[in-house]
């Protein structure tokens, strides 16, 4: 798994390349797994977030994340222990004007993501690649207050980051074609297929799996199952390796809903109307897997060896 990573720079042949650090915001569920990801790969990585103890939860869930890659036998134990020493944590951006590359994982807020990229803009090398793992909010919309808007593009992974092969670019209307190709090969050198997106609602893969989690939310509101049954029956009558329910406390209850209204506002669909249930989840904080509650309930994690 430790290939040598290559990153061409902003603004030069795309085929041209050099060693670079990565750079990524938020120190969640994804940031996390993209952090262990790109350290995988051989990246120097920095896992940032907004306290030192969320940074540092992120970097335990990285070396969760990697422990579970050795136990699936993907990786050696030698690949988790450089992998894992290729991570740091960051409070704030001031070290990231050392990075190239750099990939936003804060919540599905615009107004947060805007504000994050004006900052990176402000601080940033002006040649790093500026990425969005947003999975669902239009990349142009992000970007419009930005002095350089193509210099912004989606690069959405999907979790479980280690084990999820594919990664969906989405060029923004004003996406340089330079910078879409550098997220390509970014994402390639992380072993990923990649998928090219427009930039509309939701995207190609979270507009087919909103309506999915949404219409097993409605049927459960319904009364039509129960939750293990429904899940029982997407995974058993359609292939699907986890239920919807399972998928949801995956990805986070708070991210189904902000996702649902996203694709509300952007293409006002009855399709994408939220289930209730959903934002009464929210309200009672039961977001999935994060916070030991979602459908199901999840015991707390042990800690990274
Ligand atoms: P999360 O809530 O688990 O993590 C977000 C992290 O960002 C938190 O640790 C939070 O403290 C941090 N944060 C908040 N404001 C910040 C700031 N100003 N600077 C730095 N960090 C900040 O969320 P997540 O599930 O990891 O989702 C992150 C992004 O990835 C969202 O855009 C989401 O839509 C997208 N996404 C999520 C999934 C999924 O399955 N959860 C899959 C694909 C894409």
């Amino acid at each position: 798994m430790s290939e040598s990573p290559e990153a061409p720079e902003v603004g030069s042949d795309p085929r041209a390349s050099v060693r670079t650090r990565v750079f990524v915001v938020g120190a969640g569920i994804m940031g996390s797994g993209i952090a262990a990801q790109a350290a995988l790969a051989g990246y120097p990585v920095t896992l940032e977030d907004v306290t030192e103890e969320l940074g540092r939860r992120g970097l335990s869930n990285a070396g969760r994340a990697l422990d579970r890659a050795v136990t699936r036998k993907a990786i050696g134990p030698g690949d988790r222990d450089a992998a894992f020493a290729r991570i740091d944590v960051a409070i704030g951006l001031r070290r990231v004007d050392g990075a190239q590359i750099v990939v936003e994982a804060a919540p599905e807020n615009l107004d947060l993501k805007r504000k994050i990229f004006r900052d990176l803009e402000e601080s940033a090398a002006p040649t790093a690649l500026l990425a969005s793992n947003t999975s669902s909010l239009p990349i142009t919309s992000i970007g419009q207050e930005l002095r350089d808007p193509g210099r912004l593009v989606g690069v959405h992974f999907f979790n479980p980051v280690l084990q999820m092969p594919l990664v969906e670019v989405i060029a923004g209307l004003t996406t340089r074609p330079e910078v879409l190709e550098r997220a390509r090969a970014f994402a390639v050198s992380l072993g990923k297929t990649v998928v090219t997106s427009r930039d509309t609602p939701g995207f190609v893969t979270t507009r087919a799996l909103a309506v999915l989690v949404n219409e097993a939310a409605w049927m459960l509101y319904e009364g039509v199952a129960t939750k293990e049954d429904i899940d029982t029956a997407y995974k058993l009558g359609f292939h699907h390796p986890m239920g919807p329910f399972e998928l949801t406390d995956l990805v986070g209850i708070d991210t189904a809903v902000a996702i649902l209204d996203v694709l509300w506002d952007g293409f006002r669909d009855a399709r994408y109307r939220t289930c209730p249930l959903l934002r009464s989840m929210v309200a009672a904080k039961r977001l999935g897997r994060k916070t030991g509650e979602g459908f199901y309930l999840y015991p707390p994690p042990s800690p990274p060896r």
